[in-house]
């Protein structure tokens, strides 16, 4: 038993892991003739406690593994921080480029319940006449499902991976011309970055948040050029922003147009040396962010986070009939032959949405990849310590088989008594 909950232990709280077959075995190497010596540690599934060796899921869902959903927020924390403020391989300097927080929407598909807020944080009444309580389930759902267009809502989060993508094409187009630059000349001179999380809206629709930067020529290590200002910024992505069109499907004669919504929030990020706690400040953004790359359509629906295989699951679902009407919507076209390449019916837990929750470009900062395998290699650099071996010095063979998912109910039972492994760290995800 205390081997059974050591070997649980490791797993930091995931509740879904995967169970491996095989073994793997690790040998002396001498370093001068490259000879493999002894072996100086074997490890057979057999002979483990659970009788598996034990992986973490590493699954991005708060709703699916709480304890692996916490590691990739602070990995998204941190790569977005990097890209801020420096660190993690990213210079220090980047804390000085323009940067800004924008958030990017869908146009209206139709009146929806809200809270209206007027001066001073006051809260209006919504159209329907009520003043909605802030988490009534009314909220984001139509204030007349029969006229809300649901077909518009699914098509454009199936396009807003393309939205995006033109977006930032035309962003850059949008700085160099702001500078007075041909596009050539631009890459001469600076580089456009940037991080962006997608988040569902109450409404059902996803909505982009993102850190956009403006470097010198060779990204966030080269000073960006005087004219990179914050401002020039802002007003280039309000320019590239309003310009995006993307042709959508053609439904019963009926030709779709994908573009952004009109609402539209771009703000300055100061550094913490500026902004003594009033302005929007690079920790308050680097939480939001990664807070919201933990979650999907669940947010806006309550309950499915997985595809579902049949419509007729939808009605054992415990989600809103606004929910329900944007799934079976998606399920809908998703029939049709000229659509195909949505791939609706596999998304429509996604509401239509198959892109990235979060997505950067090559130079903004470190990828989720670097740290994980800083992370391993620190694990690594540990385990050899204890056995008075560097890392450079042994052979690694192995072979292991996917064996299933999950904990029996006895470990499930066993790694509940467990100390939760993850603590409260300074980076909240309030703010
Ligand atoms: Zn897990
Ligand atoms: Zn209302």
């Amino acid at each position: 038993m205390p081997a059974l909950l050591r070997q649980l232990a490791g797993l930091g709280g995931c509740t879904h892991p995967i169970r491996l077959d095989g073994h793997r075995t690790e040998y002396d190497v001498n370093t001068r003739t490259g000879e493999i010596g002894n072996v100086l540690h074997h490890l057979d599934s057999s002979s483990l406690p659970a009788g598996h060796l034990l992986v973490r899921c590493n699954n991005r869902r708060t709703t699916r593994c709480a304890a692996c959903a916490e590691v990739y927020r602070r990995d998204t924390f941190h790569l977005i921080t990097s890209g801020l403020r420096g660190g993690k391989g990213v210079p220090e300097r980047v804390a000085a480029h323009p940067r800004v927080f924008a958030t990017f929407t869908a146009p209206s598909f139709g009146p929806v319940h809200n809270r209206p807020t007027g001066p001073a944080g006051s809260v209006r009444r919504c159209r329907c006449g009520t003043l909605h309580d802030q988490d009534d389930p009314a909220l984001g759902t139509p204030l007349d499902p029969d006229t809300y267009d649901y077909e518009a809502a699914v098509l454009w989060n199936a396009h807003a991976g393309p939205l995006w993508r033109r977006f930032s094409t035309y962003l850059r187009r949008e700085v160099a011309k702001c500078a007075g630059l041909t596009q050539r000349a631009f890459r001469e001179h600076a580089r456009v970055s940037f991080a962006k999380v997608a988040e569902y809206q109450k409404r059902g629709t996803v909505h982009f948040h993102a850190v956009i930067r403006i470097d010198g020529p060779e990204g966030g290590d080269t000073p960006p050029p005087a004219w990179a200002t914050a401002e020039l910024l802002t007003d280039a992505i309000r320019a590239a922003t309003a310009a995006v069109r993307v042709e959508g499907p053609v439904i019963d004669g009926r030709a779709h147009v994908l573009t952004f919504g009109r609402q539209l929030d771009v703000r300055t990020i100061r550094s913490a040396d500026f902004d003594g706690g009033q302005e929007l400040s690079e920790r308050a953004v680097a939480a939001y962010i990664a807070k919201y790359a933990t979650k999907g359509a669940e947010t806006a629906t309550g309950a499915l986070d997985r595809p579902l295989k049949f419509l007729a699951e939808l009605a054992q679902l415990d989600i809103s009939d606004h929910a329900r009407q944007l799934i079976r919507t998606a399920w809908t076209l998703g029939a049709r032959k000229d659509l195909e390449h949505l791939r609706l019916r596999a998304w429509a837990h996604m509401l239509g949405f198959r892109g990235h929750f979060s997505t950067k470009s090559r130079r903004y900062s470190t990828t989720l990849g670097a740290l994980r395998d800083a992370r391993a290699e620190w694990r690594r650099a540990q385990a050899a310590e204890a056995t008075e071996t560097g890392p450079d010095t042994t052979l690694v063979l192995a072979h292991w088989v996917y064996a299933g998912t999950g904990l029996t109910d006895a470990e499930a039972w066993l790694a509940e008594t467990l100390e939760p492994a993850l603590g409260t760290e300074g980076e909240s995800t309030h703010g």
